[in-house]
């Protein structure tokens, strides 16, 4: 039986760690997407203001772990300190994304790095 949406929502809260606010919402097509908000840092907003720093990624599966890669990158650059269970996978993480940068290469990185 699949997870349900509350029960996947609970598992990534847990996995992201105290920084992180998870919500999982259902896209257009009715699959899930995953955002991961940090509570602690803010960007800028495009026009004025900031917002919080947020990654969302969609897609079942493949949508968490893409959204749980960024989240563990940001933790491991931004809050060195902070301890998550998903701080295990880092290694995972960062030769995930050395793929897909080698994947796209001679494209700018995405803008929402950091
Ligand atoms: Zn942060």
């Amino acid at each position: 039986m699949p997870a349900t949406r509350s029960a996947r929502q609970r598992k990534a809260a847990a996995e992201a760690g105290a920084l992180a606010t998870v919500t999982i919402d259902l896209a257009p097509d009715d699959s899930f997407a995953y955002t991961i908000a940090c509570t602690r840092c803010e960007v800028p907003r495009p026009g004025s203001g900031t917002r919080s720093w947020s990654t969302r990624r969609r897609g079942e599966d493949n949508g968490y772990l893409a959204a749980m890669d960024r989240w563990i990158l940001h933790l491991a650059a931004k809050h060195p300190d902070a301890s998550a269970p998903c701080l295990a996978y880092l290694p995972e993480a960062q030769a995930r994304l050395q793929e897909r940068r080698e994947q796209r290469s001679g494209r700018p990185a995405s803008s929402d790095e950091g």
